[in-house]
């Protein structure tokens, strides 16, 4: 179960993993939904990528937020995730494609959902996609 907790009682490195994910939703490019979201993922080194989401007057190509960031990490050669942030007006829960694409990388990855108005929920990868597919299927089949 999420733990709700508020934003200025987080450790310093949510705060500064929130603040990344909070300045990039300001670059969403959503002209369609109007639906800005920012995220930010810590990688084992301790370095921050972030992302927003970037939609597409194709509205199937869209991305969402949570995908660049990994993306923007995983293409800079980091691999290793340690944590991700989100942000949307009113803490928005990841799709179900990014919690595929965020176990890839880290099967118990922690997860900060928040919102503007100074709410936050911890969870979890493990929580928000139990029973996953994973490499590990393929490797079963095998
Ligand atoms: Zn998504």
């Amino acid at each position: 179960m999420a733990e709700r907790v508020r934003v200025d009682t987080l450790s310093a490195d949510w705060q500064e993993l929130l603040a990344a994910a909070t300045a990039a939703r300001a670059a969403a490019y959503v002209p369609y939904s109007r639906f800005a979201v920012g995220a930010a993922v810590r990688t084992g080194d301790g370095r921050i990528f972030s992302g927003a989401n970037i939609e597409n007057a194709a509205y199937g190509l869209t991305a969402c937020a949570e995908r660049v960031a990994i993306w923007k990490a995983v293409s800079e050669g980091h691999q290793d995730l340690a944590a991700l942030a989100l942000v949307t007006e009113t803490g928005s829960s990841p799709c179900g494609s990014c919690r595929q694409v965020m176990g890839e990388f880290a099967r118990e990855l922690p997860v900060l959902i928040a919102d503007t108005a100074g709410n936050a929920w911890l969870t979890s990868l493990a929580e928000l996609l139990p029973l996953s597919f994973s490499a590990q299927d393929l490797d079963d089949a095998r």
